[in-house]
């Protein structure tokens, strides 16, 4: 395989040992530590299972974490009152409604209810708007494309003048990643196409990416032949294609797969994300530095 894998695992634990090391500084000088609180409304195994990772990941760095479980039948009222508990709390610095909401719901007015300067998730419309205009002014970059630009950087992979070909216009990926790579910035300066399902002839686009980034939830989706020799391949496609018997447990597990045809594409690229390992790490610990910065912003510290 001669493309370098670029493991979401192994620089997670870079980050979060930076992390680590930062909230221990604060804290001893400070007092000060990173609160983040979780938002839960209901049971379904997808949102627990990423809830549970995050309060996992914010107790080890030494976050002040607090657990917000509702149920399914909770009203908007009632959730928007929780939120705004906390958007006055002031030992909180991120806050974290986990998506998608129950029916009676409406997730616009929640994302707009929580302050922009606790929105680590990088959702309110102010956040979205800071993030456009680029500059200092970005407070809270959206965690999985703020995975992808951070893996970028730290992989080393030239991003100035590079075609850059994202495959989805989602507001949580396609699109904030576009932005994020188009930016008159260090380790941005490319030039962007963002394609969908609406896009002629794909293929063609992919094939001159100088850097592929691929979030259309459809698996085996980019061939081997539309990447080009020695680019870099960010899979962002987490699809659930089976279940097989874990070695560990004995228990099922789901068999998850790229976008990517990842074998065949790792024999021509220069640089491939792996799935499972690469991006999906990325997000909880985007999230982190995320809250990490809203104390730090809070305490004037950068
Ligand atoms: P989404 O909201 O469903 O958006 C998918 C995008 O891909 C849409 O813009 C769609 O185009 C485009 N698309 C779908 N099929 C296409 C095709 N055949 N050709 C060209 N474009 C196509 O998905 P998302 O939330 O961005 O997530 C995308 C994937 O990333 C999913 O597999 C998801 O599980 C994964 N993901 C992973 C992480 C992580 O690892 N941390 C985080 C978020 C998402 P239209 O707009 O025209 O419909």
């Amino acid at each position: 395989m001669p493309a370098t894998l670029i493991k979401g695992k192994d620089i997670r634990e870079e980050i979060l040992t930076e992390i680590r090391a930062d909230v221990e500084r604060i804290r001893d000088k400070t007092g000060a530590v990173p609160g983040l609180v979780t938002i839960l409304v209901g049971e379904d195994p997808a949102s627990v299972s990423y809830v549970t990772g995050k309060i996992k990941t914010a107790q080890s760095l030494g976050f002040k974490e607090v657990q917000e479980n509702r149920p399914e039948t909770i009203s908007e009222e009632e959730l928007l009152a929780l939120v705004e508990q906390y958007n006055r709390d002031e030992t909180i610095h991120g806050i974290l409604v986990q998506l998608p909401l129950p029916k009676q719901i409406d997730e616009k007015k929640v994302i707009n209810a929580i302050n922009p300067d606790k929105d680590v998730d990088g959702f309110h419309p102010v956040n979205v708007g800071r993030l456009l205009i680029g500059g200092g002014g970005v407070k809270f970059p959206p965690c999985t494309p703020a995975g992808i630009v951070e893996m970028l950087r730290r992989a080393e992979v030239p991003t100035a003048g590079a075609e850059v070909v994202v495959v989805g216009r989602s507001n949580i990926v396609g699109k904030p990643v576009a932005v994020m790579l188009l930016q008159k910035a260090e380790g941005a300066n490319a030039t962007v196409t963002v394609a969908h399902t609406r896009t002629r002839d794909l293929a063609a686009h992919c094939r001159r990416a100088d850097i592929l980034i691929v979030a259309a939830g459809v698996p085996g989706l980019v061939k081997p032949e539309w990447i080009k020799p020695g680019s870099c391949v960010i899979d962002v496609g987490v699809n659930r294609v089976g279940t097989k018997i874990s070695k560990k447990t004995g228990k099922p597990v789901a068999v998850l797969k790229g976008d990517v045809d990842f074998e065949k594409a790792a024999e021509i690229a220069g640089w491939i994300t792996p799935v499972p390992g690469g991006v999906g790490p990325m997000t909880i610990t985007m999230l982190m530095q995320n809250t990490l910065n809203s104390l730090k912003f809070m305490l004037g510290m950068e």
